[in-house]
């Protein structure tokens, strides 16, 4: 019986904290920013070593020369079809060498450390998921296949395409993103869309030759008031010109000037519309003479919930109670892979990780009573997905 192997599958899990703690630490104590590829390519090897001995065998993706995920895969034997995936990235937003400045350490109820949360407690959890679901053999259970990529942080430029692929094989998706403070899981985010706007003007020497000079500040200066304009708090569409740069010298016109700017929406229509309008500004010259053009560099697509992902959501909400421990639902401004799996129809939950906070600062913590918890939370809900009638 599913049942019966399936707590196999959680006693074992239930033992783990300390094996759990010891894989953190060496996560945790690898920098790896999203741009240190071979920082992540370390933490993936890292994976692999603690996968080997349960025979589980990692497969590496590449873009190009850069090994961008891996992902293994544990065998169910289910007839109800498609698989489930336990997504997450390995990459952190620190630079190389903050891990000699502030390693892993653990302090009373919480861990510390770059990315303790964010989110290599969750890598953790995961593989220890996959690792406990080797013993549930010959069960009801689907596939589950674990993700583990690499530029999360930065959009994902590299590993979307693959996490594409995966979300068009599965019909679940487990985001282990930390959980909140509270313990709340993730069931909706907002989309994001990273852009770059380059501005060519003329050089001229501002003393002597000020009428030739076309200025690309200048021009970008009208075009950041028009895009300010565009932001909508009450719709969810923000407009963020986050960093600029440009100009040569004090006493030159401009001849270039660049903008970053972020933009934050609900769905897809808002996404569509705002970005016509912000190519209005770009193709507007506010100054004659001006040449603009404006690219996306990144994007994250929204995480729209839908009633298939908030049946799971209440599944887990279930699994979870079952065990003593409570999380409500929560809608982030914030951007992650979930909005990828999720726009692609597989029915997606996100913050599955252990709880932790302050993500992306020096006090980042998690709270290590969580792991546990949450990642048996997480094996009873693949568990009974199949029953539950999805
Ligand atoms: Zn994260």
């Amino acid at each position: 019986m599913t049942q019966d192997i399936l707590s196999t599958s959680q006693q074992w899990l239930e033992i783990q904290q300390p094996n759990m703690l010891a894989l953190l630490e060496d996560l945790v104590n690898i920098d790896s920013n999203s741009y240190d590829k071979a920082g992540v390519s370390e933490v993936f090897d890292r994976l692999e070593a603690f996968f080997a001995p349960f025979g589980l065998k990692l497969e590496s993706h590449y873009v190009g020369e850069v090994r961008a995920a891996v992902s293994v895969r544990v065998k169910g034997k289910s007839d109800t079809g498609r698989p489930v995936l336990l997504m997450g990235h390995c990459d952190t937003v620190f630079p190389k060498g903050e891990v000699s400045r502030r390693p892993f350490r653990i302090d009373g109820a919480r861990a510390y450390g770059p990315g303790v949360a964010d989110m290599k407690a969750g890598i953790v959890m995961n593989a220890f998921i996959l690792a406990a679901l080797t013993r549930a053999a010959d069960t009801l259970l689907p596939d589950v296949i674990g993700l583990f990529t690499c530029d999360e942080e930065i959009g994902s430029p590299l590993s979307k395409e693959i996490i594409e692929s995966f979300a068009k094989q599965v019909g679940w998706v487990f985001n282990a993103e930390p959980g909140r403070p509270s313990g709340n899981v993730i069931t909706g985010r907002k989309g994001g869309v990273f852009l770059e706007m380059d501005i060519e003007g003329k050089a001229a020497h501002s003393g002597a030759n000020f009428a030739e000079g076309i200025s690309a500040i200048s021009e970008l200066a009208h075009k950041v008031i028009a895009l300010d304009q565009l932001t909508d708090i009450e719709q969810g569409v923000t407009v963020n010109v986050g960093l600029v740069n440009g100009g040569q010298s004090v006493n030159t016109s401009a001849p270039s000037a660049k903008a970053s700017i972020d933009l934050r929406v609900f769905n897809l229509e808002q996404r569509n519309s705002v970005l016509g309008r912000m190519q209005c500004i770009c193709n507007k010259q506010f100054i004659t003479g001006t040449i603009s053009r404006m690219n996306i560099i990144g994007e994250f697509r929204p995480f729209v919930p839908t009633q298939e992902s908030l049946q799971l959501f209440e599944l887990y909400q279930s699994e979870l109670a079952a065990i003593g421990h409570h999380a409500e639902q929560e809608f982030s401004g914030g951007c992650a892979d979930s909005g990828v799996t999720s726009s692609l129809g597989a029915v997606t939950l996100c913050a599955t990780g252990p709880v932790g906070g302050k993500f992306h600062t020096p006090d980042e913590y998690v709270e290590i009573d969580t792991i546990v918890p949450r990642a048996v939370a997480v094996l009873r809900t693949l568990a009974r997905l199949p029953q539950a009638g999805f």
